[in-house]
């Protein structure tokens, strides 16, 4: 049952900041807003929206200087390591852009781990070092409901000092009761904050209602899962405008749930089903700006990059802000195990296929400590 949400605080703010509103100011920002902005302590929306306009493309270099700079004082000099594991593929809800949707077109087998199966995931990637997961299932909970997801936590809890969920949006109880089997963390992107673009390409099931996904990280905040993470599948609208709306949730969630770390994530859709069209991929600079001006709006927010993107690139975006990132990834259920080798069961294909091991290195390369357990309580120690 999915409950209406009403008068989330987050939606007040996301209806305060329209489009034509965001538009008006980047086309207003000039370099003296761009400049101010890098000056300020804490930014406010305005100089975020200075940051994404053309005002501010010469001054990258500066931007990424302070970017730098914001990351060493918050996070050090390391880089979280995790890795994906995919429960299930199989999926009620019909997102145009992802190839486990419903008529996407995917003509691979579909299948649900079983516990057995999902231990000999675990045993390969606890393997290799990992001691950070994250469990993914499409939006399927007759086959994958909380029952069977509060299990394959407990099952990896054995295996892993910290275990976050990618899951289809929950209930306050549910996500409690995931967190009662020693759940830590939830990643749920919002795709799109443009609800006319959110609505036009999220065609059935229960991933439509906009508001409650909203709403998602909150409950889950308030259910006591200690790492949220959010993000915006870059494609889908325009980068600057999802972009801001996603800053500003981070700083909301932030406030609501302060017992919490937030992070964001920044994934490019580059690999689509035949039937989708991207109308607004990010090029590399764009991507880079992005990340720059958030960095400088969220000091103390992680950056999650994953294996979406290029070896090249990714090595490239380390300095700038990247706290944690996935290595060694397969996107489809039994993938490390190989219970299974038919591609078409991948949910993307992604960009960089390095080992762990040759992700470390890079990592290392860059100067930067890979670590393996959780970032947070690394961090601490
Ligand atoms: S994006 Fe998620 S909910 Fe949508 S079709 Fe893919 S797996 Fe299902």
């Amino acid at each position: 049952m999915i409950e209406k949400s009403i008068n989330y605080p987050f939606a007040q703010i996301l209806a305060d900041w329209p489009e034509a509103r965001l538009r008006e100011a980047i086309d207003r920002a000039g370099p003296g807003d761009v400049q101010r902005a890098l000056r300020r302590e804490q930014l406010f929306p305005e100089d975020l929206a200075a940051l994404l306009s053309p005002a501010a493309v010469p001054f990258l270099e500066d931007m990424a200087q302070a970017a730098h700079r914001l990351t060493r004082q918050h996070f050090g000099r390391t880089i979280g390591l995790y890795a994906p594991i995919y429960l299930s593929n199989i999926c009620y809800s019909d997102c145009l852009y992802c190839g486990y949707a419903l008529h996407s077109g995917s003509l691979g087998d579909r299948r649900t781990l079983t516990p057995a199966e999902i231990r000999a995931e675990c045993a390969i990637l606890a393997g290799h070092g990992f001691q950070n997961i994250l469990l993914l299932t499409g939006e399927a909970p007759k086959v994958a409901p909380v029952s069977y997801l509060a299990q394959a936590v407990a099952i990896a809890r054995e295996y892993f000092a910290s275990v976050a969920v990618e899951i289809y949006a929950l209930d306050e109880a549910g996500y409690r009761a995931l967190v009662d089997r020693g759940l830590e963390g939830v990643t749920l992107y919002m795709e799109t904050y443009h609800r006319e673009t959110y609505a036009a390409v999220h065609k059935r099931g229960r991933k439509r209602h906009y508001d409650y996904r909203l709403e998602a990280m909150a409950r889950a905040g308030r259910a006591g899962v200690r790492r949220l993470s959010i993000g915006a599948l870059l494609g889908l609208y325009h980068w600057w405008a999802d972009g801001f709306w996603m800053g500003l949730h981070a700083r909301q969630l932030q406030k609501e749930c302060w017992q919490s770390a937030v992070s964001i994530s920044f994934p490019r859709l580059r690999h689509v089903p035949e039937r989708y069209r991207v109308q607004h991929l990010p090029s590399d600079r764009e991507l880079v700006q992005l990340m720059l001006a958030l960095r400088l709006f969220l000091p103390e927010v992680g950056f999650n990059l994953s294996t979406r993107e290029s070896a090249g690139l990714r090595d490239h975006l380390i300095p700038l802000g990247v706290t944690m990132m996935s290595a060694g990834s397969s996107t489809r259920p039994g993938g490390y195990a190989h219970l299974d080798d038919d591609a078409a069961l991948e949910q993307f294909e992604i960009e960089d296929g390095r080992s762990p091991e040759e992700v470390v290195a890079a990592i290392r390369r860059a100067g930067y400590d890979p670590v393996w357990k959780d970032f947070d309580a690394a961090f601490i120690e």
